[in-house]
């Protein structure tokens, strides 16, 4: 499986000479194996994406996390969506108000946007999806509710041999009545335990958290101590605050490196990481 990072910034894409390093694009991850292409979530890093997939695939499979719109907003500007010959699927969370499909007219309409869901050359087909496991291709996969506003999913993939975890919105700590203890208790425990690799929100440092209890996120602390439960082998840091420059990223990982030992590796996510599993 190869898992190749297209945006890991969360809010707001935030481009800038200070960001250069780890990106300003919002959340979107692409993962291959065999014949099989996922897009986990149509963040701003999708518009490089659909310009560098090329005719790679025949089908396409996006996979939304939730409708906030930092991981919805590029998705009107993926190429292969205005391409009749590609076949498009988009997954994303159930809700007992509104179909999937009606939330997505909502970005897919003006003023918002010009061109209608309706009128996609593609024509997408919509999938809605809950605590649910289904395969795509090669891939088998895990999506079950998180701790954030509104429902939004996690993304759990496996192709048998390695597992991959994609939460790049959950406010952990929220998700428990006794974080971090009780693991089978705690939001997204089942998505995330033993994989190889999680993509995991740790949008703030502890001090900037304690103001924003409730906004959905989780701190870096947080996040270790989930990935720390869940046993993983690489914790990738994601879904930057729009705020954090390199330099401030650079310094709070290092200061939680001096302070921490961690039992698995651990790093800011960066747009433009490629991992092979
Ligand atoms: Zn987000
Ligand atoms: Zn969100």
């Amino acid at each position: 499986m190869k898992a190749t990072v297209w945006g890991c910034r969360g809010s707001l894409p935030s481009p800038g000479p200070e960001k250069d390093k780890y990106g300003g694009n919002t959340s979107c991850v692409q993962i291959e194996h065999n014949d099989t292409c996922l897009v986990l979530d149509g963040g701003s890093g999708i518009q490089r994406l659909g310009a560098a997939l090329g005719t790679n695939y025949k089908e396409v499979h996006i996979l939304l996390t939730h409708l906030h719109i930092d991981h919805t907003m590029g998705l009107g500007f993926f190429l292969p969506l205005y391409n009749p010959n590609l076949e498009i699927h988009i997954w994303g969370p159930a809700t007992t108000i509104e179909s999937l499909t009606q939330r997505l007219r909502r970005y897919f309409s003006p003023p918002l946007f010009p061109v209608r869901l309706s009128e996609l050359p593609s024509e997408p087909v919509i999938h809605e999806i809950s605590n649910s496991e289904f395969t795509i291709g090669s891939l088998k996969i895990n999506s079950s509710y998180v701790c954030h506003p509104g429902p939004t999913l996690a993304y759990r993939i496996s192709d048998g041999q390695s597992d991959i975890a994609y939460m790049p919105d959950h406010e952990v700590s929220l998700g428990s009545s006794n974080f971090p203890n009780e693991p089978e208790w705690t939001s997204g425990f089942n998505i995330a335990n033993g994989v190889d690799l999680l993509f995991h929100d740790s949008q703030y440092k502890t001090e900037e958290y304690a103001s924003r209890v409730g906004w959905g996120h989780s701190s870096i602390g947080d996040s270790v101590n989930f990935a720390r439960m869940c046993k993983v082998k690489n914790l990738q840091l994601f879904h930057h605050d729009p705020m954090h420059t390199d330099d401030s990223l650079d310094a709070l990982i290092d200061e939680y490196k001096a302070e921490n030992m961690t039992p698995f590796k651990m790093e800011m996510c960066a747009e433009g990481s490629v991992f092979i599993l």
